[in-house]
């Protein structure tokens, strides 16, 4: 017997992006049904979780779910750098703490959750329009019908694939982490680590969660690399290269791995009845594969035009547009500009990149942060190429503009 629900807005997916939508669209007055596949909310980690204090407190996440850092260490094979900051601006995430108070949030606001649940096939009107969704539940048939159903499955995409509307991400980047204890931490300081040894076509990390706690981890990127992450997670942590061997002792307690998409923001993100937020849309920042601040900036938005579409009779792709609209102002040529310098990124050498530390050691820590964040939009970056104090950042500034504005 399946069991029959029918709500407002369906969304698929109870990450960051999901649990926003639901937040934003209860809030707003709709009937809400949050499915997720897994037990609990974040049950399996797949992302390093870090994050900006400015969006934390942006979004109102308790400064008891993050650790604060206020220094940037950059190394390649030989040469390094640490951009000391006066007060800490990224945040570093309990992510399952964090995402279940996004969760909660949307409970608390009247949206219904449904874990262990997971979508498997899409229900269409006579005219082909997604209308709602089928799924399992411990062995039971459910099926919900709705006016909007939300795609927030992440990098499977679920719903846009079952409709034929998207085909998997091609470009992406891999990741393999440990969350470690670990013997001496820097609980300030975070570490990104460059070049062949750590990971080729990516970088490793280590990033410090608490006095005794870090996340360590490599991301590759796809099809450059070759590199199996966890492989080369598991070398590093043997041989102990560059700043490792200072953490002295490291024993994982928890492994994560994820997938995320890095081909810009091509995709189409709304239809008929459905709208594509967070990585199913491909919102994130290639620079350094980050999307949780735009999974629930674009999560919050998406809930509202749908709410806003419902209300007016309407949820025809015309009328869910405003959200496509408003995240491409608000990030494309962004995007653009980092796709740029990741480009250049991926082709360098070991030797290339220890004069790239030279570089980024020119950098302010604001000058820093904004590049690793991609807060640069056109006019930004014309500014510092034109106008920086050093020469060094000029040309990189100026590089970057060039093949920005040629493509
Ligand atoms: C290795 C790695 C490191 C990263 N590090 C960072 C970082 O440091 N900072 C940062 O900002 N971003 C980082 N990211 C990216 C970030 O994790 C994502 O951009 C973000 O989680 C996207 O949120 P989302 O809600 O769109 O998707 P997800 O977080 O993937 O959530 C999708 C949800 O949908 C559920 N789901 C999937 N299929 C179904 C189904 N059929 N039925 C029901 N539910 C389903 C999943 O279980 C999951 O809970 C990293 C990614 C990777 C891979």
């Amino acid at each position: 017997m399946e069991k029959k629900f029918v709500y407002d807005i369906v969304v698929v997916g109870g990450g960051p992006a999901g649990s926003s939508v639901a937040y934003s669209a209860a809030k707003n007055g709709a009937k809400v049904a949050l499915l997720e596949k897994e037990e609990s909310i974040a049950q399996s980690v797949r992302t390093s979780g870090v994050t900006w204090i400015e969006d934390t407190e942006k979004f109102g996440i308790p400064p008891d779910c993050y650790n604060k850092i206020k220094n940037y260490s950059f190394c390649s094979p030989n040469n390094q750098v640490t951009i000391h900051d006066s007060e800490p601006r990224v945040a570093v995430l309990d992510v399952r703490k964090t995402f279940q108070w996004l969760a909660q949030q949307a409970a608390k606001v009247g949206a219904d959750l449904f874990v262990n649940t997971i979508v498997n096939d899409i229900i269409k009107d006579s005219n082909g329009k997604i209308i709602g969704v089928k799924a399992t539940s411990a062995k039971e048939e459910l099926e919900f019908k709705c006016k909007i159903v939300i795609d927030a499955s992440g990098f499977q995409s679920v719903v846009a694939k079952s409709l034929g509307l998207v085909k998997q991400w091609k470009r992406f980047g891999v990741g393999a982490e440990y969350e470690a204890f670990a013997e001496n931490v820097d609980v300030d300081t975070w570490w990104l680590l460059v070049g062949q040894v750590y990971s080729p076509s990516g970088y490793a990390w280590i990033f410090p969660l608490s006095h005794n706690k870090i996340r360590i981890g490599v991301g590759v990127g796809k099809p450059e690399s070759s590199v199996d992450p966890t492989e080369r997670l598991k070398e590093l942590l043997e041989k102990k290269p560059g700043p490792i061997k200072n953490l002295g002792k490291i024993t994982p307690i928890e492994f994560h791995y994820g997938l995320i998409p890095n081909e810009g923001l091509t995709r189409k993100t709304v239809y008929d009845n459905l709208i594509l937020v967070g990585d199913s849309a491909g919102q994130a920042n290639p620079l350094v594969l980050e999307g949780i601040r735009y999974a629930i900036q674009f999560g919050r938005v998406a809930g509202k035009v749908a709410v806003n579409a419902i209300e007016s009779g309407d949820t025809s792709e015309k009328a869910l547009t405003p959200y496509a609209e408003i995240w491409k102002k608000e990030i494309l040529s962004k995007i653009k500009s980092a796709s740029k310098v990741q480009k250049r990124w991926i082709g360098l050498s070991d030797e290339e990149w220890d004069k790239e530390i030279d570089i980024i050691k020119e950098l302010k820590p604001n000058e820093f942060i904004d590049f690793i964040k991609a807060d640069f939009g056109l006019s930004y970056m014309i500014k510092l190429a034109t106008h920086h104090p050093k020469l060094a950042v000029r040309q990189l500034f100026n590089l970057v503009k060039n093949t920005s504005i040629k493509n």
